[in-house]
């Protein structure tokens, strides 16, 4: 996974360059700046030494009132633009996935199809407008409104898994997408997307950018910026601006938006870009992009595989004037089946929680805790005919979340298991309707 160390290896230098660039414009100025340093620290195993994890904020503390799936469904709307330009509190989240598989373990740069399709479901049940690059750099330029909550979905490097995986999920549920390629890869073997496949997903909602002609990683970019100024202007003409040359002649269309490779962006890129023709560059920091955000330094979710809570950080929207809170979704996935499931919206204040550990071996029967959010350890009722460990909540719930850990010890073990921990929402409307 090259491109994976590629991403945080150029972590620390993009830093370094937002830092400088957001003194005017930027990401960092979009009220955000914890929420970035945040999620980023906690995505990146080796977090860089200036972040501070510490003063940062919860998912929750991002969003007040969590609508409803119910709620958010009756102020959906489908094509969430316009061509009436207006004021607006319009934000976008940009997510960035790279590859997809039914059958390999995921990864941080690989999401297993079927959480993607869950991913993507769930921002149709929140009522989020997906919106096409065309719709978004329109709007950037201000000659277009987009929905207060819109969501811009791109794909980077060109796996063939795109095409295979991705696309047929996106077509049914009629999201347009965008995938950024690296001219090097097209066609490139037996992973990569073909001509073909590109052109057929462009009939069905695909928009293309730029991600270079070789995917070059930091090393490679430093290494050029030592040959001189002169030298590294070349090659970043050649990178920047034959890649745009070269898609456009085999996709037709105008290329206007870049990904920088791994996110990796200095700032003699600028200047090239603009001169080059692109209109937007996207890194791969976290947060929410709005009308002021710099185009140089377009933020993006990058959705790692084996990371949930980005997604629910990405789907998570602040209230504004003229928009309600959103509480992003919450897509888990345990080990073990439980009820209710990882992210679900009960309508009860009074539920059961139970955990379906038939496929644990050797368990020992009495060592069972189940701890809820509020409660702490509860009184679990582990039936070893069933192995079914379950408790029934025993005063109303009062939070519109509800973590529940469960723990176990083998046989003759004196260590207990990694807690097994998931979360659910409460639908505390509908749950006073119903009492
Ligand atoms: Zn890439």
């Amino acid at each position: 996974m090259k491109k994976f160390l590629a991403v945080f290896s150029g972590i620390a230098t993009v830093l370094t360059v937002l830092a400088s660039l957001s003194q005017g414009h930027g990401p960092f100025d979009n009220g955000d700046g914890k929420f970035l340093s945040y999620t980023l620290a906690q995505t990146i195993a080796r977090t860089p030494k200036n972040l501070n994890s510490s003063t940062a904020p919860k998912a929750d503390d991002q969003a007040k009132p969590a609508k409803t799936t119910a709620q958010a469904t009756t102020n959906k709307t489908t094509n969430g633009t316009t061509n009436a330009p207006a004021k607006s509190d319009a934000r976008v989240t940009v997510l960035g996935y790279h590859d997809f598989s039914s059958t390999k373990d995921a990864t941080e740069m690989l999401i297993s199809t079927a959480k993607f399709r869950r991913q993507m479901q769930a921002i149709k049940d929140l009522g989020l407008n997906v919106i096409s690059l065309e719709d978004f750099t329109a709007w950037k330029r201000g000659e277009k409104t987009i929905g207060d909550r819109s969501v811009l979905i791109t794909i980077d490097d060109g796996w063939k898994s795109i095409y295979t995986d991705a696309f047929p999920i996106l077509k049914e549920l009629g999201f347009p997408f965008t995938i950024f390629l690296y001219t090097n890869y097209i066609n490139g073997g037996s992973n990569a997307l073909t001509t073909e496949m590109i052109k057929e997903m462009q009939k069905h909602g695909c928009s293309i950018g730029s991600h270079s002609i070789s995917h070059p990683y930091p090393a490679a970019v430093k290494s050029e910026r030592a040959k001189g100024e002169a030298a590294f202007k070349a090659y970043l003409q050649k990178e920047m601006g034959q890649s745009r040359k070269s898609l456009q002649k085999q996709f037709g269309g105008d290329i206007l938006c870049y990904a920088y490779p791994g996110g990796f962006v200095t700032g003699e890129m600028l200047p090239i870009a603009a001169e080059q023709g692109y209109e937007c560059l996207f890194t791969v920091l976290p947060g929410k992009t709005t009308r002021s955000t710099s185009n140089f330094t377009i933020p993006r979710y990058i959705i790692l595989g084996t990371h949930d809570y980005i997604f629910r950080n990405a789907t998570s929207f602040k209230a504004t004037k003229t928009s309600a809170a959103t509480l992003g979704a919450i897509i888990q996935t345990t080990p073990h089946p439980v009820i209710p499931e990882p992210g679900s919206i009960i309508s009860t204040r009074l539920p059961s929680i139970s955990v379906d550990l038939s496929k644990v071996e050797n368990i020992d029967a009495d060592s069972v805790v189940m701890r809820v959010a509020g409660f702490g350890k509860v009184p679990v009722q582990y039936d070893p005919a069933r192995k079914i460990a379950q408790w029934k909540v025993s005063r109303r719930l009062r939070s519109r979340t509800c973590e529940v850990s469960v723990q176990w010890r083998s046989m003759g073990e004196t260590e207990y298991n990694k807690p097994m921990t998931w979360i659910f929402l409460v639908n505390r409307e509908a749950a006073y309707q119903l009492k």
